[in-house]
């Protein structure tokens, strides 16, 4: 997944007014948690370092991956962790991703979820002499943990693994049964882990009272000379459209050009989109993501940000001005492939643009179509939706009783930090769950600064010390509280 884009979007967002008169509002606990659990710091983090060793490296082409690392990481969680494999029933799904369940001692409360993936997206051929640390080699070194995966989600994972282990040696029982998936193919789609799984639990009509994905992260510094880290809870994703405009004329040789032509007519096609993109929206959501920061905000941001029945337009053309904002609010559009003519004297017949749209919560696939189709007003260019289109997801209740325990254990693992909730706008298996649960929440406890931006799918992933001790005891707390009655 792509958490970091919504960092993004909220650090260039917030620097959108002066900054000038902001309120410096420091942190007294950005690197402790609050309460802490009696864990061995040093073997969860030689465990993380070991399982960041393992190549499961995702990718499009099946034949060309390594399955060996996969089955080598599959008996390397069950070597150590042998409380879970011990006491937990565990069944391999699509073939490598591993369904937990753990039976509640209440059976007239719904189940809850978790999940996580254990793919990791490849390095880039080349790209490995730029890391500072060997991306494998799982180091542990100037108070991090460097390799691929840390953030994106072994880290996640391994965090799972170690809270459910110390539970379990702590002689803890849930009220509620627990579900716990770690997906093998999250970074290549999901089809086979959480697809299936999801299609599994289905089968048996199980009802999910809420389901924790990764997702994103507590972003710190997202103001300047406000320290005030703001952990997001990701209610909705956005969802994704690949729409094909196709022209077709006639011929012949470049001597004699037609007035019209096809690389002109989808030219002013193009054109004619990126002109007017689709509606932004400042209202609900996005709303209420800011809503926790404007007592730390400037003078001037506060007052924009209180009168938006004033200033939404001003908040919305400035927002609407950097590519990671604009994504918040509304249906974006990428021209990704052009594609019309073969020689140099000849005349294309034929030609093709493939638009990816990323569709927010408050438009639909036809809506987007529609959009199209308007702005384009020439009917002899045909509009075709390919395949795999998906519309946005529900937008997950904050009213609801998960959302509040998941808010609540927050604030209980880190003081001072604020929580609202935000758009993920990319995805992540947590899409294939929709139909058993409606409260689905997309957050890592990982604290994240504008410099992080680019480790996440880049060069020297890494995570500290101390903040993988903070998710493990997160986990530890949030299954806790989110096995009891709510
Ligand atoms: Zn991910």
């Amino acid at each position: 997944m792509k958490w970091i884009t919504g960092v993004g979007i909220f650090i260039t967002s917030l620097l959108l007014v002066s900054c000038s008169s902001s309120k410096k509002v420091s942190n007294p606990n950005t690197s402790n948690s609050t309460a802490s659990f009696e864990i061995d710091k040093n073997l969860a983090i030689d465990r993380l370092s070991q399982g960041l060793q393992y190549q499961t490296v995702s990718l499009e082409d099946t034949s060309e991956i390594n399955f060996e690392a996969y089955e080598d990481f599959i008996d390397f969680l069950g070597e150590k962790y042998p409380s879970i494999h011990d006491n937990m029933e565990s069944e391999r799904i699509g073939q490598y991703s591993l369904l937990y369940k753990w039976e509640g001692s209440n059976s007239g409360l719904k189940p809850a979820m978790m999940i996580g993936h254990y793919d990791v997206v490849p390095v880039k051929y080349g790209d490995d002499r730029l890391w500072q640390y060997s991306p494998f080699d799982g180091e542990v070194d100037e108070g991090f943990v460097w390799g691929r995966g840390a953030l994106d989600d072994k880290g996640g994972v391994m965090s799972i693994m170690e809270a459910l282990e110390y539970l379990l040696e702590q002689g803890f029982e849930p009220e509620r049964t627990f579900y716990i998936a770690l997906h093998h193919d999250e970074e290549v789609g999901g089809v086979r882990g959480a697809q299936q799984i999801a299609e599994h639990l289905q089968e048996q009509d199980i009802e999910l009272a809420y389901l924790v994905d990764e997702g994103l992260p507590i972003a710190e510094e997202i103001i300047p000379n406000v320290e005030v880290p703001l952990a997001m809870i990701g209610v909705a994703s956005k969802g994704s459209i690949n729409i094909e405009l196709r022209y077709t004329q006639d011929g012949g040789h470049s001597s004699m050009p037609t007035r019209s032509s096809v690389i002109g007519t989808l030219s002013r096609a193009v054109n004619r989109i990126e002109q007017k993109p689709m509606k932004a929206h400042y209202r609900g959501l996005i709303v209420e993501t800011f809503e926790p920061l404007i007592p730390y905000m400037s003078f001037t941001q506060r007052m924009a940000f209180n009168n938006t029945w004033l200033f939404r337009g001003i908040i919305k053309s400035k927002l609407s001005n950097n590519p990671a904002t604009n994504a918040a609010l509304r249906t974006t559009a990428a021209k990704t492939i052009f594609e019309a003519g073969f020689k140099e004297n000849v005349l294309p017949v034929d030609g093709r643009v493939i638009i990816n749209f990323r569709v927010h919560p408050n438009d639909t696939i036809d809506d987007v179509v529609e959009y199209v189709r308007d702005r384009i007003r020439n009917d002899n260019i045909n509009v075709r939706v390919l395949d795999r289109a998906r519309n946005p997801s529900p937008v997950s209740s904050t009213r609801a009783a998960p959302y509040q325990m998941l808010k609540q254990t927050i604030e209980e693992s880190f003081s001072q930090v604020l929580v609202s909730p935000s758009l993920f706008i990319a995805a992540s298996d947590a899409r294939h769950f929709h139909d058993l649960t409606s409260n689905i929440y997309r957050f890592r406890p990982i604290r994240a600064r504008h410099e992080d931006r680019s480790r996440v799918h880049g060069i020297d992933e890494r995570i500290s010390v101390d903040n993988y001790i903070e998710m493990v005891e997160f986990q530890i707390r949030l299954i806790k509280n989110g096995t009891s009655e709510l």
